[in-house]
C-alpha cells in the first residue's frame, strides 16, 4: 500500500482497466455459467442496503423482515406454508447448512457419531466441502442410464450411520431432476432427512409447471423431504450473494444454534455471522418486480432458446446426452475429446465448461444468451464438425 492518498479519478481509471480483463454477460459468450447478469432493479435496492447486518437482526428490524418475506415467498413456491430458514451466500452455503442440521438431528435424536451421507456422482462439489468440515463419509447413491439416481441402488447403500440423502432438482451439468417423489418416500419410511438441492432448478421448475410443463414434484409437498436449497443468484437473477435454504421445521435451526451472547438475539443458527442484509432486500424486490408471471415467461423463453440450440446442433449432426428437462444442454464432437472441443470454441470466443459425467460440453442457456448468441454460434460449430 503507498503512503499517500490517490485521487478518485485515478483510483476509478485503473479499476475500469483491469475490469476490462473481465468476460461480460451481455457479450453472450459466458455459456457455462449457472449466474447471470442481475436485473438492474435489483442491483438498485441491493445497494441502498449495503450496510445492514443480519447477523445482529435486533438492529435490523426491517431488513430482518424483508429476509423472513423472501424465505416464506420461496418456501409457498415450494409448498411450505410455514418456512424457517435463510437467505445465505449461495448455494454452497446452504447445502452445508442443510447437512449440518441433518447432522447435528441424528446426532441428538439417533446418537449417530460417525455419520453418512448419501449422494450422487451428479451432486454439487459443496457437498464434498460439507463432509469434509462435518466429519462426515461420503456413500455413494449409483446413477441409472438417464443419469439421475438410481432407486435400487440407494435402499441399499442406506444403513444405520445415514444422516442424510441428497437428491437434486436441476443438476449441476445436465439440468435433470431426481426421482424425488420415490426418494421421499424411502428416505421417509426409513426415518432418514432428506436434502433437496434445487440451487438451481427452484426457481425454474415451480414457474414452469404453472405454465404446463410436465416436470415431476420435487418440493415439500413430499412429505420426505426436510430441506431445500433454492439460489436466487441463479435463476432468480438476484445480485450474488444470494443463496436460500428453506427447512421444513424449525428444530432444523434450533439443533444448530449456538449462544450469541452479545448480540441482540440469544442464538445463531447460520454460518455466517456478520452477513449482508442487501441479498435479501434485492430478492424481496425482484421476486415482487416479477411475480410468477415474470418468472414463468423468462424460464419459457429459456427453454425455448434450449429447444432451439438442441435442435439446431442435431441439426448439423452433433449428438445431445439427454433430453433437456430445464435450461441446460450437454453434446460432445463425433470426433474432438471435449476439453480439446472446448478449447477450440474458446479460442473462438466461446466461454464453454465441460461436464464429467459424462464427459461433454454443457451449455447454461441463461437469460444474457439471446438468439442470436445461439445463431452465431451455431454457425461456428458447424464450421468445426
Ligand atoms: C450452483 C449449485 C450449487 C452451489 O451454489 P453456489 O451458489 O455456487 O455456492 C449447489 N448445488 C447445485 C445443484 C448448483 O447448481
Amino acid at each position: 500500500m503507498q503512503d499517500e492518498p490517490i485521487d478518485k479519478e485515478d483510483i476509478l481509471k485503473d479499476l475500469s482497466e483491469i475490469h476490462k480483463l473481465d468476460y461480460e454477460y451481455s457479450d453472450g459468450r459466458i455459456l457455462g455459467s449457472m449466474c447471470t447478469e442481475a436485473h438492474p432493479f435489483a442491483k438498485e435496492v441491493y445497494c441502498k442496503f449495503l450496510d445492514t447486518n443480519l447477523g445482529d437482526p435486533g438492529l435490523f428490524k426491517g431488513t430482518k423482515h424483508l429476509e423472513d418475506e423472501v424465505v416464506k415467498s420461496i418456501g409457498e413456491l415450494l409448498s411450505l406454508d410455514k418456512p424457517y430458514g435463510n437467505i445465505v451466500t449461495g448455494g454452497t452455503e446452504a447445502n452445508l447448512m442443510a447437512i449440518r442440521a441433518a447432522r447435528n438431528h441424528a446426532r441428538k435424536y439417533k446418537g449417530i457419531v460417525d455419520g453418512e451421507i448419501i449422494i450422487p456422482d451428479s451432486a454439487h462439489f459443496s457437498f464434498k466441502k460439507a463432509a469434509d468440515m462435518l466429519n462426515l463419509k461420503i456413500v455413494e447413491v449409483e446413477l441409472d442410464e438417464n443419469y439421475k439416481i438410481d432407486v435400487e441402488s440407494l435402499k441399499k447403500v442406506i444403513s444405520d450411520k445415514t444422516v442424510a440423502i441428497v437428491a437434486i432438482a436441476g443438476t449441476t451439468e445436465l439440468g435433470l431432476i431426481d426421482p424425488i417423489e420415490e426418494i421421499s418416500k424411502i428416505a421417509h419410511e426409513n426415518n432418514i432427512y432428506f436434502h433437496v438441492d434445487a440451487a438451481f432448478g427452484g426457481f425454474s421448475i415451480p414457474f414452469l409447471k404453472d405454465i404446463g410443463h410436465d416436470l415431476p414434484v420435487f418440493d415439500f409437498s413430499l412429505e420426505g423431504v426436510c430441506s431445500i436449497t433454492v439460489d436466487p443468484h441463479k435463476m432468480g437473477l438476484a445480485p450474488i450473494p444470494a443463496g436460500g435454504i428453506i427447512f421444513r421445521k424449525e428444530e432444523y435451526l434450533q439443533v444448530m444454534a449456538v449462544d450469541s451472547p452479545y448480540l441482540t438475539v440469544k442464538t445463531q443458527s447460520t454460518i455466517v455471522g456478520t452477513r449482508l442484509g442487501a441479498a435479501s432486500a434485492a430478492t424481496y424486490a425482484i421476486m415482487k418486480y416479477f411475480g410468477k408471471k415474470g418468472y414463468s415467461r423468462m424460464a419459457n423463453d429459456l427453454m425455448e432458446n434450449t429447444y432451439f440450440l438442441k435442435e439446431g446442433l442435431e441439426s448439423i449432426g452433433y449428438e445431445i446426452i439427454c433430453e433437456p428437462e430445464l435450461n441446460i444442454l450437454a453434446f460432445n464432437h463425433p470426433e474432438i475429446e471435449a476439453h480439446e472441443f472446448a478449447k477450440k470454441l474458446e479460442n473462438l470466443g466461446w466461454k464453454v465448461s465441460v461436464a464429467k459425467c459424462p464427459i461433454a460440453i454443457r451449455i447454461v442457456l441463461m437469460n444474457h444468451i439471446k438468439k442470436n448468441h445461439l445463431k452465431e454460434l451455431l454457425e461456428d460449430l458447424k464450421e468445426i464438425y
